[in-house]
């Protein structure tokens, strides 16, 4: 795959959080934890065809609990896939199963670069977090999405089991301006905001632990 993987806790996160960022690349996968109910599964489908994307891998539980087999279940998909940037929720979000899938997310990712663990163990590049509902105070990554907001919109009116809980149109009204404010702060129509979070490579299973360029 070698692209973006979003880890996600519920179906519809994957398009308020990075929807139009993963449209641009058409390689990206969704990896979401819970389904509840479970008819929204339909729902996920749809708006990852909205986005362009390839079918979605679910794992259905009922809520994210940070175990060892989900942190587990979460590093065998990312080294199956091999992503180069996962994207997944803030650790301050104001929802607990998305603060949780931080936390399996970030002990996945380490898990999967464990020579010990895996015989082709996966180390991924850059982790990126994104904003649902609680925005960012100070973005490290912005991307226009200008050319895929369109997109994301479609894949927004992919969730009528969301949509109808708010008929003033709060999800499609927030996720709007929230994507004209990044496109505001970058100099872009539209865009997404991101904490770019680094990833400690200090434990014994690195090959390479040392540069001599620190501006490669
Ligand atoms: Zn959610």
């Amino acid at each position: 795959m070698g692209g973006i993987l979003a880890v996600v806790s519920h179906p519809d996160d994957e398009t308020f959080g990075c929807g139009g960022t993963l449209a641009l690349h058409a390689d990206s996968r969704v990896l979401c934890l819970t389904c509840n109910p479970r008819d929204r599964k339909v729902e996920l489908k749809v708006a990852c065809k909205a986005l362009g994307l390839a079918e979605s891998i679910i794992f259905m539980e009922d809520n994210v609990v940070p175990s060892r087999s989900l942190i587990k279940r979460v590093a065998d998909v990312i080294v199956a896939e091999r992503p180069r940037i996962v994207v997944t929720h803030l650790p301050f979000d104001y929802h607990a199963d998305h603060r949780a899938t931080y936390e399996v997310v970030k002990e996945a990712i380490e898990w999967a670069s464990h020579t010990t663990t895996y015989e082709k163990s996966c180390l991924v590049e850059r982790l990126l977090l994104m904003e649902i509902n609680t925005l960012i105070p100070s973005p490290h990554v912005l991307v226009d999405i200008s050319e895929t907001m369109v997109r994301k919109r479609a894949a927004v009116e992919a969730y009528k089991t969301q949509l109808v809980k708010f008929s003033w149109g709060y999800y499609q009204n927030f996720s709007d301006k929230k994507a004209e404010l990044r496109g505001a702060q970058s100099n872009c129509a539209h865009a997404e905001a991101f904490v770019e979070e680094s990833l400690a490579k200090n434990g014994p299973f690195y090959e390479a632990k040392a540069t001599r360029n620190l501006l490669r």
